[in-house]
């Protein structure tokens, strides 16, 4: 029987991560109540980075029925708690931003105030001491635990993930076009996309039209001018160069970001090679001197040509307008430090299926689509922001400008609650969770001068039985993890992969 509503007809322009995580997910989820076109040309390719990501990925493929170890064998993919973050206060740190929870909360205050007060109490244990996942990743530790007791990302090959979210979605009935996009047609009355024209003539008309194009950002940009905000000022950064490398031990369980004068390198241990990549500022160092540095700072052979990369930091004013949605780099680009693009892309999808449009698109539908992903977008970017300006490091004209810059008054006014109390609040669904912030502010050198007062109710014993007891339970739940690797190639191992060279 035929339905009473029209099918949607979903166009998806473009086929790297942004465009198969796109497909994957409405074509699964949506069923026959939508026909899923994708749009892709081999000849312009990805733009072949994005390795790293952040738990929320184990939700969304959980959502679309994807199996675990089978997505990480056929990506190569080994687990991630967290980043490890080096020189990034004063040149000679290190600190660590876990996915875990550190210590235990009280519902009026935080981990963080009892272990401030137990310092003044004269408990000198770190409080990277009290974090399980953070213990885990610096043991080189892994495996799953019951009741989720271990919260965690993958790295992964990204070129591997949209061919495997490629095989589901053509699975689950997307039809992919090879061909290149010569011209998006506009309709001369509602000025809404009306079809994308190939180069060899094809036209290919829709309902919805999702812009995956990457930088090129060809129909909410190109063709709808729909805006961009430039957030250069507080994220100087504009370049990068990525480069593969042979492994040179067993994979450890998390990825690093290394800053240096002029910007950060990053190194993301997969299965069967190591990614890695230096982000940094144009203005203070040049391409040549960039290479020089990435080559000389890799571990292993070099297995792939420099892939040069520039970008400018900020979003599209508008994700969502007339009847194209960008998702992925077309609708902006926050450098990868926290690993948020991938996250954003996956918020993206699901709050279009969340609403998508039963007729024409509807106005409220898309006010709200753009004032929520917008709000993750400035809470994405606050935080990142915070580790450039929360910097003791003057050693360079790099680290002094954003040491000396003027930041968002959202962001100044945490920090200072932060640095005045010790208090940290999650807003509006916020990505970044209290602990999060808690460590990279005190990673980067935020210090709480006081605490909240509910510590003290604590007697010194049972302050102390408080406090041991989490750091006692941290070392015996490690003691019975396995290395990282051993337990990666037992689950799902990638050996065929990496024995030819898939990649
Ligand atoms: C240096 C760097 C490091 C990054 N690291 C991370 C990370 O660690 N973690 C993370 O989450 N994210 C990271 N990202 C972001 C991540 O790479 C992207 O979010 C992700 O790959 C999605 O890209 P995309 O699909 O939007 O674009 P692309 O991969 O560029 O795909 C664009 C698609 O559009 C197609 N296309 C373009 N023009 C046309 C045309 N005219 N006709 C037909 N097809 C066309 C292309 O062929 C391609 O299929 C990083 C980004 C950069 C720049």
């Amino acid at each position: 029987m035929r339905s009473e509503h029209p099918i949607k007809r979903i166009v998806v322009a473009g086929g790297g991560t942004g465009g198969w995580m796109a497909a994957a997910a409405i074509a699964r989820t949506m069923g026959r109540a939508a026909q899923v076109t994708l749009v892709e040309s081999e000849s312009i390719g990805t733009v072949g980075v994005g390795e790293s990501t952040i738990p929320p990925l184990v939700t969304y493929n959980r959502l679309l029925g994807i199996n675990e170890a089978e997505f990480m064998r056929a990506t190569n993919a080994t687990f991630k708690l967290g980043i490890l973050f080096d020189g990034w206060k004063n040149g000679s740190d290190r600190y660590f931003h876990s996915f875990g929870l550190t210590g235990r909360d009280h519902w009026a205050a935080g981990f963080q105030h009892y272990w401030l007060y137990g310092r003044e109490r004269g408990h000198e244990a770190s409080y990277d001491d009290y974090c399980l996942e953070l213990v885990a990743a610096m043991d080189g530790k892994f495996a799953h635990l019951p009741d989720n007791g271990m919260n965690y990302a993958y790295q992964l090959d990204s070129t591997l993930y949209a061919k495997f979210l490629r095989t589901m979605a053509e699975g689950d009935g997307a039809v992919r076009i090879e061909g290149k996009i010569a011209q998006v047609e506009l309709d001369g009355e509602s000025g809404d996309v009306a079809a994308l024209v190939l180069d060899r003539g094809d036209r290919i008309e829709g309902d919805l039209f999702l812009d995956c194009t990457g930088f090129r950002a060809l129909l909410i940009d190109q063709a709808l001018h729909a805006g961009f905000d430039d957030w250069t000022h507080w994220l100087p950064c504009d370049s990068a160069i990525a480069l593969q490398t042979e492994n040179v031990g067993p994979p450890v369980p998390y990825t690093r970001a290394m800053a240096h004068d002029a910007g950060w390198q990053w190194r993301i241990p997969l299965q069967h090679r190591i990614g890695n990549g230096l982000v940094w500022c144009s203005r203070y160092l040049d391409r040549d001197a960039a290479l020089d540095r990435l080559l000389g700072n890799v571990e292993g052979k070099v297995l792939t040509e420099p892939n040069h990369l520039r970008f400018t930091s900020g979003v599209r004013r508008r994700q969502w307008y007339r009847n194209c949605i960008a998702i992925g780099l077309s609708g902006g680009f926050m450098e990868p430090l926290e690993s948020t693009s991938i996250h954003l892309i996956q918020r993206a999808v699901l709050r279009l299926i969340r609403m998508m449009p039963l007729g024409p698109v509807n106005p409220s539908d898309v006010a709200e689509f753009n004032e929520q992903q917008m709000q993750d977008m400035l809470q994405i970017r606050d935080f990142l922001i915070l580790h450039y300006k929360a910097t003791e490091r003057r050693d360079s004209p790099f680290w002094r400008q954003c040491a000396s810059m003027s930041v968002p008054d959202t962001l100044a006014q945490k920090m200072e609650l932060f640095r005045e109390t010790g208090r940290v609040f999650r807003r509006n669904e916020e990505l970044f969770a209290e602990n999060s912030w808690v460590q990279v502010m005190m990673g980067q050198g935020i210090m709480p001068r006081s605490w909240h007062p509910i510590a003290a109710k604590l007697y010194d014993d049972d302050l102390g039985r408080l406090l041991t007891t989490v750091r006692d339970g941290v070392v015996r739940t490690v003691a019975t993890l396995p290395a990282h690797g051993t337990y990666v190639a037992r689950y799902c191992g990638a050996a065929t992969n990496a024995a030819t060279g898939t990649d």
